[in-house]
């Protein structure tokens, strides 16, 4: 097992934050993750550091979970089911189920971060979430070390939220994720968001699974930052989700407010009060908003966690003061 002391983690949160972790453990075996757990008790669990904002150094060891492999363990004329470990890159395992024709995961494509991931803040976009092909997640009990099964309907999935996030916080390891795609009769998600007009320019009129999944990734690299180019982790703040009695009363002084009807609830775009608020396309020293879309925090080179994060702070007060909405977070902050 590999292990380096004292290194940065700048190339290993999509932020770019340049922090020290004391010890860092290269995970590739199921093994040795249990050897490890046995012999430390805490730890800090590393996947593609798509989602987390680091403002301070990690005194704790850091697990980097790099678990490789993708099977199959059984499949019928309609469906598939696969197992994909936790340290498969997410992008690049949408894409093999695509090259295999599975159907699923096409409007999940390029989302940062790694498969063992995806269940804990059940990841979204245009329409589609992971929750609907998670057949089953395998987990390591921290505490005990045993293997620990959970059935879709025990992960408690909603809204960027799961158990993962709440009650089973901090007490296991998410080893792999079993998925249930289709093979044929694909159920197709395109009317969301400009999916339509993309596949329109390219003429295509009778989409398939691969085509869907082509205009999400052109529609993801225009829009939104490549956290290669400017350090990012995507969507700062959830969408807030609020009362009848809030809405309305917000509505009232602002009547062109975006919004989408969540069964009794209101769900009103983070990045539309962000915008009104005065912050798209601000910039305090290195850290910003960035200018298309005013969801997205940035690192401009060399901000600091905290400089991020009191930045996410100022738009929490701003927002609150004008629109009485409280905006959470959907980014680990460590
Ligand atoms: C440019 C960009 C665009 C994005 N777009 C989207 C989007 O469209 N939709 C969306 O939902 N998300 C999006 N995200 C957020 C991010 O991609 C997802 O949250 C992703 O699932 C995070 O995966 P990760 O492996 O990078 O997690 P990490 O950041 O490594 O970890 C996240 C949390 O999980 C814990 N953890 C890591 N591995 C494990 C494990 N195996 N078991 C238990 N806990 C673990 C970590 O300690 C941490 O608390 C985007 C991010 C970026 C940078």
């Amino acid at each position: 097992m590999n292990i380096q002391n004292n290194i940065s983690l700048k190339p290993y949160n999509t932020f770019g934050i340049d922090v020290k972790a004391k010890s860092f453990y290269n995970i590739t075996s199921l093994d040795d993750l249990k050897k490890i757990i046995q012999k430390e008790k805490t730890f800090f669990l590393l996947g593609g550091g798509s989602n987390m904002l680091l403002t301070k150094d990690i005194k704790k060891p850091v697990l980097h979970l790099n678990l490789k492999g993708i099977n199959i363990i059984k499949e019928n004329e309609y469906s598939v089911y696969i197992e994909a470990n936790a340290g498969e890159n997410w992008h690049d395992f949408t894409q093999w189920t695509l090259k295999e024709n599975f159907g699923g995961l096409e409007n999940l494509s390029l989302i940062p971060g790694n498969v063992g991931t995806c269940p804990i803040q059940n990841i979204g976009a245009y329409g589609v979430e992971v929750k609907d092909t998670i057949y089953k997640v395998n987990a390591l009990e921290i505490e005990t070390g045993k293997t620990i099964t959970f059935k879709n309907s025990e992960c408690e999935f909603d809204y960027r939220n799961s158990i993962f996030k709440n009650k089973a916080k901090g007490k296991y390891i998410i080893t792999s994720v079993v998925f249930k795609l289709t093979k044929t009769k694909h159920k197709l998600h395109y009317n969301y968001g400009a999916i339509k007009e993309e596949l329109a320019k390219n003429n295509v009129t009778k989409p398939s699974i691969q085509d869907i999944s082509k205009a999400i990734i052109f529609i993801r690299n225009t829009k939104l930052p490549n956290p290669k180019e400017l350090g990012n982790s995507g969507s700062f703040f959830k969408n807030p989700i609020v009362s009848k009695n809030l809405f309305s009363k917000v509505q009232k002084e602002n009547p062109k407010m975006p919004f989408y009807l969540v069964g009794e609830q209101y769900k009103i775009p983070a990045g539309w009060l962000i915008e009104q608020s005065g912050f798209k396309g601000k910039r305090f020293g290195d850290a910003g908003v960035h200018k298309n879309q005013a969801l997205v925090l940035v690192n401009y080179g060399d901000a600091t966690g905290e400089d991020i994060l009191n930045l996410a702070k100022k738009i929490q007060l701003k927002v609150k003061e004008l629109f009485f909405i409280d905006l959470e977070m959907e980014v680990n902050v460590f």
